[in-house]
């Protein structure tokens, strides 16, 4: 039947377009990401951010990018940032070379690339609990399902996170871990990609504020792909940088998946830069963790039970006080931490290493409200 009129038409469909989304999109809720305030009232501990400006060089090299001008597209394989990246990692990785590196908008992008690549609808996807809350949606855009495995107590994986299971496609480990910032060593992560019937990936985060990586898992086994992001330990959250590191035949088929222009201009500058900087980093990396040593002892002659962390933020929880009422008493003085609550595991704040003033402030608004 012809419609009355075009606009009578465009109004229906407008109406029921909503049917036409995938029912697994309909049905998920989305990632949530922590509360980013604009403006800067607030003591931000709440997201993982270095607090720390990044290094000076990173903003020189934009600035030239600005100034040849922006009018081209940007090399669509990153290879200035992928040949220096070779160049410091090729001590613990002696077979690197650019073919084993694929660069992303963030490390979030290149876990949507893998999940993108591996897994089709109806697909499994594992992950441990509790971890990284964006896992989730991953396997819920694909219309993939989930086999979540419980930590163990002390923070080691269960046996079942290594075994097989009909249409596992992927499984994907924060290490460092989030929100507990422990690691998995790398010789059980070794252990665990050959008993996997699937790729792994180790998502590193983190690592840099760690003792200890899986980079030359690598070269050993195909399964694994290790990813990193140049956020948090090089405070360049704004600028969106990560890429993965896999042996070449995994590297050209995630190629294929990504947008073509995912690094712009400025960000493969910026980051080509800063990983060049390694002064910058060591030392950084000396004031986060020497901080983060400061407050996980005062959390706990606050009587808080928290573990040791190998990354820039701290989890933990009041045996006689209510996480949640803490976050918001905190937060309504001006003092953001993360709040979370994990189905089948529990409740608890996620500190972030912010700089010793920081950290001084939160512990001294933190004191009265246990009283
Ligand atoms: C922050 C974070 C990422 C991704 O960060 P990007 O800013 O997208 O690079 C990935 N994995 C974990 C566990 C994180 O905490």
């Amino acid at each position: 039947m012809v419609p009355a009129s075009p606009s009578a038409a465009r109004l229906n469909w407008i109406k029921n377009s909503v049917e036409y989304v995938r029912s697994n999109i309909q049905a998920m809720d989305g990632y949530t990401p922590g509360e980013q305030p604009q403006g800067g009232k607030f003591i931000k501990l709440n997201t993982n951010e270095n607090p720390y400006p990044c290094s000076p060089k990173v903003k020189a090299a934009i600035g030239r990018v600005c100034q040849t001008g922006l009018q081209r597209y940007p090399d669509p394989a990153a290879t200035a940032f992928r040949r220096q990246l070779c160049e410091l990692l090729t001590g613990e990785l002696p077979d690197i070379s650019p073919e084993w590196i694929l660069c992303g908008n963030g490390s979030d992008d290149i876990l949507t690339i893998i999940t993108r690549t591996f897994v089709d609808t109806g697909d499994v996807i594992r992950y441990p609990n509790p971890s990284y809350v964006l896992y989730k949606s991953l396997a819920d855009i694909q219309g993939a399902e989930v086999d979540v495995a419980n930590y163990q107590s002390d923070w080691s994986l269960p046996p079942e996170f290594s075994e097989p299971q009909d249409r596992l496609k992927l499984a994907l480990l924060a290490n460092p871990n989030s929100p507990s910032g422990t690691i998995v060593p790398a010789a059980a992560v070794a252990e665990i990609a050959d008993a996997l019937p699937c790729p792994l990936v180790v998502d590193e985060a983190y690592v840099d504020f760690a003792d200890a990586n899986c980079l030359a898992l690598v070269a050993e086994n195909e399964k694994i792909m290790v990813t990193r992001t140049l956020s948090k330990s090089y405070a360049l959250a704004g600028l969106r940088f990560g890429y993965v590191v896999a042996q070449p035949q995994i590297i050209s088929e995630l190629a294929k998946v990504k947008d073509s222009y995912n690094c712009d201009a400025l960000s493969i500058a910026g980051a080509t830069a800063a990983i060049e900087d390694q002064a910058w980093l060591a030392e950084n990396r000396a004031a986060i963790l020497a901080t983060r040593e400061r407050l996980t002892n005062e959390l706990r002659s606050l009587g808080f039970e928290c573990v040791d962390s190998q990354a820039n933020f701290v989890w933990c929880r009041h045996p006689r006080h209510d996480s949640a009422q803490l976050y918001r008493d905190l937060k309504s003085v001006g003092v953001l931490v993360r709040y979370m609550n994990y189905p089948h595991w529990g409740e608890g704040l996620r500190i972030t290493v912010g700089t010793d003033d920081q950290i001084e402030a939160f512990l001294a608004i933190l004191h009265p409200l246990l009283h």
